[in-house]
């Protein structure tokens, strides 16, 4: 055992007062630069309120840069079944025709990823995912923000949060030395609601009959992988292959043979825009949580060994591959599921599967309801009806207690199955923007979030280009 364990009996130690630097005041902080983080910042630009964005790393993008999450799933409804023909495309199965349910700064950064030939446009050719190159997103990531004058600061970790009479101070950990910053609201986009939980929100983990979260996956870039060889093998045998997994047969031969150790049965990569390159998502650990050091800790290690062994089972068995090695891991394990904040209204996987519709509705999304197990083999994978989509409502963004945090992205309020839909990227921009707009809105009134009419909200988000029923 090579990691740290915790200790078999919790003490805590008082720590010394210490002093912070005050860096300045705004009027909407965002902490976290996903895409949540990302559609906030712009949302609450664009609703004229001045606005700071935080991130730990030193770059943008979340998880489609830091744990390489790779293509931006569908944001489109289904209209039309496709045509059942290729399945050498890198596709993900049985797309149809669908219109797109997420607009506003969404389509903002993708123009900008597609005209730098950073990303491509999502069509039906592309399932209307869109694969796109993570090194790029993250310079297109810093010129959104720099077009929409929100400043940035990198390299710092909130840890800590200070009511106020009228605002809120956050604290930051940084190689300066502890700094706060003062704002009037903060919209909580660090995936894992670090803040709302900080300011005393409630919140859910995982599923309801253990509490164990869907499972962290390293994702990797494998180059010099022959796409032509792969596609001829995947022609040669259809049933190996569908859309964007498979393998199973590869994959149980390696497993009986031990070279394979993994708690899941195919193999599943993406397309990237680059030739010759996939984004691999097998590797697989269950039953670990993302809030603590001690999980995320042993899943990196387990994580990297899982790597290693899909990369040499990729070489060894799998047509395409015996010339590819891996470019590049994710700089962290990617972290599916942490804290659900429990918001004014929590949205459920039927609301989602019924495709429910609200009046404060604002943001849509038409992502299938997509778990994997936490604790083995298998996902669940369930679609909305055909050409239908459902709102989150502002409630789903307003955590109960705390009056000056808005949450947005993967931890806002829902159920464990709901949260498998709207945590996939193009939807947490879209609540990212709608809880931006909410931000600005209440500090440029100065009310609080709560008190804002959501008919204003939806308003300037229509306004933004938001793409609202
Ligand atoms: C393995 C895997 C595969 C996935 N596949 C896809 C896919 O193919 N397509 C898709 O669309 N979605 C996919 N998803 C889901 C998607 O990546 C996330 O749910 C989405 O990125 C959530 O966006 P977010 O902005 O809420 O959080 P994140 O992307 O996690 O961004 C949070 C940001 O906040 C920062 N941060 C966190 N805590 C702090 C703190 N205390 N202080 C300062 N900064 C902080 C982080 O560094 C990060 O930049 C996948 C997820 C995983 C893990």
């Amino acid at each position: 055992m090579s990691h740290l364990m915790p200790p078999r009996v919790p003490t805590t130690v008082e720590l010394p007062p210490r002093r912070a630097l005050h860096a300045g005041s705004t009027q909407v902080l965002v902490v976290g630069g996903g895409p949540a983080g990302l559609g906030a910042a712009v949302g609450a630009a664009n609703a004229g309120a001045e606005v700071v964005l935080v991130e730990r790393y030193g770059f943008l993008g979340g998880n489609a840069t830091a744990a390489l999450v790779m293509p931006l799933m569908s944001f489109h409804n289904e209209v039309k079944q496709a045509v059942p023909g290729d399945t050498t495309r890198l596709l993900p199965p049985d797309h149809g025709e669908g219109e797109p349910v997420v607009g506003g700064v969404l389509w903002v950064l993708l123009e900008q990823l597609v005209r730098t030939g950073a990303a491509i446009r999502p069509s039906l050719e592309t399932g209307y995912t869109v694969p796109f190159d993570p090194e790029l997103f993250k310079l297109a990531a810093y010129e959104l923000l720099e077009n929409h004058e929100v400043r940035m600061l990198l390299h710092a970790f909130a840890s800590g949060l200070v009511g106020l009479p009228d605002r809120v101070r956050a604290v930051f950990e940084t190689k300066s030395g502890p700094l706060v910053l003062d704002a009037d609201v903060i919209v909580d986009c660090t995936g894992d609601g670090d803040i709302a939980a900080a300011a005393g929100a409630g919140y859910e983990t995982g599923r309801p009959e253990d509490g164990w979260t869907q499972p962290m996956t390293l994702m990797f870039r494998m180059v010099r992988f022959d796409h032509e060889e792969f596609a001829a093998y995947t022609r040669a045998r259809p049933d190996q292959w569908k859309g964007v997994h498979g393998l199973w047969d590869l994959v149980r031969a390696a497993t009986d043979a031990g070279e394979l150790d993994l708690p899941r049965e195919d193999m599943l990569f993406f397309a990237t825009p680059n030739a010759g390159e996939v984004a691999v998502n097998s590797t697989r650990v269950t039953e670990v949580l993302g809030t603590s050091v001690w999980d995320l800790t042993r899943a990196e290690l387990a994580a990297h060994r899982q790597m290693a062994q899909i990369a040499r089972f990729l070489r060894d068995r799998v047509p395409g591959f015996a010339d590819s090695y891996v470019a590049q891991s994710g700089v962290q394990i990617g972290v599916r599921e942490t804290r659900r904040i429990t918001g004014e209204y929590l949205l459920t996987g039927e609301d989602v599967l019924s495709a429910r519709k609200f009046d404060d509705a604002v943001a849509r999304g038409a992502y299938p309801v997509d778990i994997h197990n936490p604790s083995g083999r298998g996902t669940r994978l369930e679609r909305l009806p055909r050409g239908e989509s459902y709102d989150i409502p502002l409630r789903c963004l307003l955590p109960r207690g705390p009056e000056r945090v808005l949450v947005a992205g993967r931890c806002i309020s829902g159920d464990h199955v709901a949260h498998s839909s709207y945590r996939v990227m193009p939807i947490s921009m879209a609540t990212g923007q709608a809880a931006g707009v909410c931000a600005a809105l209440a500090a440029t009134g100065e009310r609080r979030p709560r008190d804002v009419p959501v008919s204003a909200v939806q308003r300037e988000l229509r306004a933004q280009g938001a793409s609202l029923p």
